[in-house]
């Protein structure tokens, strides 16, 4: 039974779009079209902005998360025929409304801010802090495309000889498969599809199985907002039936997908089969994200970036810190420091205001997780835990850390709250080559106060986000465009303004006048 002033979430994901609806919020804010500034999301130290988050939250658990239907690999081909048969019409939208209609999803979205950041913290174990950052992500990514849109997907008129009119148009490709992650299924999931969707094409979205409620709403959200029904499909399922019958497809015209290196080269296996078309990847996957602290860097600073990186959203982020690196002359007192932050980290339930650092996403991640951990306990020399109350051993793993011999003894990605710690001297050259030599290359974090030493590291690292003096997560849209290299994914960046056009096809049109 809900109480009278829980409003269920079903409701507030319809709720239609009225400034009266933001109980308390900030007027959406015209971003990137004139003022250039990112959303406002909700501010939680505002008991009305906080409020109708946490009536919300309590409404979803009261009723249970919505579920869904799954799709079978037999529905997802038929749908591929259907996006094919509706995306000329869309394409032929100008560019102008169908940017118009990313601006009026994304005015929805901040309208309903507190049944979306609820669903987050509920299907996805967000803690608050993260559904908010999480949700403001999506709310730039639709107003950043939009404004890219209009701005690189004109059509150009080229300079050329007289008697010949020379013009560049870009359009969609055709049905573009969006396979997104449980870790933003927001963010990730919206920033993908309306990147594809404005640029002219058909989307076969496919969801990670973990979150696909908060995809649902989304979606519907999207046709709301003017996108035509049969120009988005929402797929529901296995990565291995509903993911790869789309990806084979066809029809498949081009493919959006983060998630794991693994998977990235599955899935370009799979493009590379068919004798059909050569279809493009776009592929952001993991990393082994290394932080390189110098004996000049100011300790408060290191600790403060490295709590956040390392163990803020549970380390579920492909940008978090995994491997601290710090300089000998410092190590003894960054250690020590360290320990005693991660003493004070509070584990606890996803919807409350007190919780650091929730729980991971499923058993299987736990389990996971927790062989990595018990394997570090025998082979590398614990460094500090977190304390887990009783009640979240099943759910959580404490932030741990560790130290190793040598960075080359961690080899894969680990996804969770897990840090590695390895001290090194000599020259930083020598160091970022090791790292270098990982194979992987997302974010760098660099604690110095030499400034001409950042700017070398950042020139040697072969990485895509380089965070000096700060935290190294949770890249800005439109700010600091996300993406990696090497085993990092192929770019370009999300949030960026290069990311549109690698969505479209270009025809030069050549007329003899
Ligand atoms: N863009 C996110 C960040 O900067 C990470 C995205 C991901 O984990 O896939 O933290």
């Amino acid at each position: 039974q809900l109480a009278d002033d829980h409003v269920p979430v079903e409701q507030l994901l319809r709720s239609p779009l009225q400034p009266a609806q933001h109980a308390g919020l900030p007027a959406p804010a015209a971003l990137y079209g004139n003022s250039r500034r990112n959303s406002a999301g909700l501010d939680l130290a505002v008991p009305e902005q906080r409020a109708p988050l946490l009536a919300a939250v309590a409404a979803l658990r009261a009723t249970g998360v919505p579920a869904v239907h799954e799709a079978a690999a037999a529905q997802a081909a038929a749908a591929m025929a259907t996006l094919a048969a509706a995306q000329h019409a869309w394409s032929e939208q100008p560019v102008g409304q169908r940017a118009a209609v990313l601006r009026r999803a994304a005015d929805l979205l901040e309208a309903r801010s507190a049944a979306y950041c609820a669903l987050l913290a509920v299907e996805a174990g967000k803690t608050l802090p993260d559904a908010v950052a999480e949700l403001r992500e999506a709310v730039d990514f639709c107003r950043y495309y939009a404004a890219q849109a209009d701005e690189r997907l004109a059509e150009i008129t080229l300079p050329g000889p007289t008697g010949e009119r020379n013009t560049l148009r870009l359009h969609g490709r055709g049905v573009f498969v969006c396979i997104s992650p449980w870790n933003f299924p927001l963010a990730i999931f919206a920033g993908q599809v309306v990147a594809a969707l404005v640029a002219g094409n058909a989307v076969a979205a496919k969801p990670a199985e973990q979150t696909p409620a908060v995809a649902a709403a989304f979606t519907a959200l999207l046709v709301e907002a003017g996108v035509p029904a049969d120009a988005l499909a929402l797929l529901h399922g296995p990565g291995e039936t509903v993911g790869a019958a789309l990806v084979a497809h066809p029809l498949c015209a081009g493919v959006a997908f983060t998630g794991s290196t693994q998977v990235a080269k599955i899935i370009q296996r799979t493009l590379a089969a068919g004798d059909g078309p050569i279809v493009p990847l776009i592929a952001e996957t993991g990393g082994l994200n290394a932080m390189v602290v110098d004996s000049s860097a100011l300790p408060e600073q290191v600790i403060d970036a490295v709590v956040r990186s390392a163990f803020h959203s549970a380390g579920q982020r492909c940008s978090a810190l995994r491997l601290l690196c710090v300089h000998e002359a410092v190590s003894d007192g960054v250690i020590e420091m360290l320990a005693g932050a991660m003493a004070e980290l509070r584990l606890g339930a996803p919807g409350e205001l007190a919780t650091d650092v929730g729980p991971v996403i499923d058993a299987e991640a736990h389990a996971h997780l927790s062989r990595h951990v018990a394997r570090l306990e025998r082979e590398a020399r614990l460094i500090a835990r977190s304390p887990l109350p009783a009640a979240h051993a099943a759910t959580h793993i404490a932030p741990v850390a560790f130290e190793l011999a040598a960075l080359e003894d961690l080899r894969e990605e680990i996804f969770g709250p897990v840090l590695h710690v390895v001290r090194w001297k000599g020259p930083v050259e020598a160091l970022v080559a090791r790292i270098n030599a990982l194979g992987y290359g997302l974010t760098l974090g660099v604690q110095t106060r030499i400034d001409s030493r950042a700017e070398r590291i950042a020139r040697l690292a072969q990485v895509g986000n380089v965070y000096v003096n700060r935290n190294m997560i949770g890249a800005v849209v439109g700010v600091q465009p996300f993406g990696g290299e090497g085993r990092s994914g192929t770019g370009p960046k999300a949030g960026g303004p290069n990311y549109l056009p690698r969505f479209c096809a270009e025809q030069t049109l050549t007329i003899n006048t």
